[in-house]
């Protein structure tokens, strides 16, 4: 088994809920959300980080990164949506294959986080996948 927890999460060996998934590309929910509705998108190829990516997969990433920032801000009537990306340790990633975030933010919001401390509930989390999946659908 890979010791990477995406890849895990690729190959079925650990549980995510999930919002898009093709040949090349899954979209899941972050476990441990900085706010409602936190999403993440990865190439199922793994890539440590932006400079390993091949840029075949960047230009597919790229492409459905605005059709699901799209579904997220629908999804949650967001007021805006801050969208990610962290290389290396130094620049605060932590898990060690490539990652879009997605993070609908409303006006007013408290000062952004990039990460949560708390992990969701499953009902929670399931809940907010099948309203971006509804938002994708739609799109
Ligand atoms: P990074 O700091 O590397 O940019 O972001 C990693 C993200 O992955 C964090 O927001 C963290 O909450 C999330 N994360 C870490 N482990 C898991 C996991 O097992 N499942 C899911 N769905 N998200 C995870
Ligand atoms: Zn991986």
């Amino acid at each position: 088994m890979s010791h990477c927890i995406f890849c895990q999460i690729i190959a079925g060996q650990s549980p995510a809920h999930k919002v898009y998934e093709d040949e090349h590309l899954l979209a899941f929910m972050d476990l441990f959300p900085a706010g409602p509705g936190h999403a993440l998108l990865i190439p199922k190829v793994h890539a440590e980080n932006i400079f390993e990516l091949d840029e075949a997969v960047m230009a597919r990433i790229g492409a459905f990164s605005q059709k699901l920032a799209t579904a997220v801000k629908t999804a949650f009537a967001a007021d805006g949506l801050v969208v990610f990306q962290l290389n290396g340790e130094a620049a605060g990633q932590t898990v060690f294959h490539y990652h879009m975030h997605f993070l609908p933010r409303m006006a007013g919001n408290n000062p952004m986080a990039m990460h949560g401390k708390v992990m969701a509930e499953a009902a929670v989390l399931a809940d907010h996948a099948a309203r971006i999946r509804a938002a994708l659908g739609e799109g």
